[in-house]
């Protein structure tokens, strides 16, 4: 329903509940975020709303995102309008493979999932939610090692059938995103040293104003100092910024 994305050297935490926030009026059953950490990823998610995410924040305690301190500064967070599977913790977003090594928020619908799972899970997968698109986190971290981040990205984004955004970070690489859109929007915000993605452009609007859309199949690859633009058939190109003259 809502993703936001952040790479720089604010509290991607803050930033990122910052965002949710302004995406809020869309509605939404269930939220979470994952940030990096000395190389590791760490999510939390909770049912209802955003207070709810907060609130699970603050009990995180002793290594967990709340008391983090320097805070992370890259991560992604999402608010869930279920599709499929119920509305329950573990069907929240982000999704994450079986080593922990990718997340990812998703915005809606794989239409193959099924077929993709089944294979996953033939070799041996285990699945930890009931949704269509955790299937992606797997996809992408099988061809982690072989591949990069930003290529298993793509290669996975070739196996996929149905509309969708999502935005995924890797424990591999560090501050690096990589967002991808079919069908459903995804936006970029360009500033000095540090970047933004969301679905909707109200999310990084105190911020910056100088956007960037992706079209459909389209990658990003987000650093602290700027994004790189790819088809899905790994062509690079640039994409023009414009600016946003409007109040969110
Ligand atoms: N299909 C996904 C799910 O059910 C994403 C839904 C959304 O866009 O929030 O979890």
């Amino acid at each position: 329903c809502g993703i936001v994305g952040y790479v720089g050297h604010q509290s991607a935490q803050e930033v990122l509940l910052g965002g949710l926030e302004k995406l809020e009026y869309r509605g939404y059953d269930s939220a979470g975020l994952s940030v990096q950490h000395d190389g590791a990823l760490e999510s939390i998610r909770a049912v209802g709303n955003l207070g709810r995410l907060k609130e699970a924040l603050q009990q995180t305690g002793d290594g967990g995102v709340a008391v983090l301190a320097p805070p992370a500064t890259t991560g992604i967070g999402h608010t869930r309008w279920a599709t499929h599977g119920r509305v329950t913790e573990e069907n929240a977003h982000p999704h994450y493979d079986p080593g922990n090594r990718v997340h990812v928020v998703v915005n809606g619908i794989v239409e193959n999932y099924m077929e993709l799972k089944n294979e996953l899970q033939a070799q041996g997968a285990h699945f930890t939610s009931e949704t269509d698109v955790e299937v992606i986190a797997h996809l992408i971290a099988n061809d982690l090692d072989e591949h990069g981040l930003v290529e298993a990205t793509r290669r996975t984004y070739n196996r996929l059938r149905g509309h969708y955004s999502f935005v995924v970070q890797s424990s591999e690489e560090a501050g690096v995103l990589v967002g991808a859109r079919k069908e459903c929007p995804l936006i970029v915000g360009r500033s000095e040293g540090e970047q933004f993605l969301a679905s909707g452009i109200p999310a990084f609007l105190a911020h910056t104003r100088t956007a960037q859309a992706l079209e459909d199949d389209e990658l990003v690859v987000l650093t602290a100092d700027g994004a790189r633009f790819m088809t899905a058939d790994g062509v690079e190109f640039e994409r023009e910024t414009h600016e946003i003259d409007w109040d969110a």
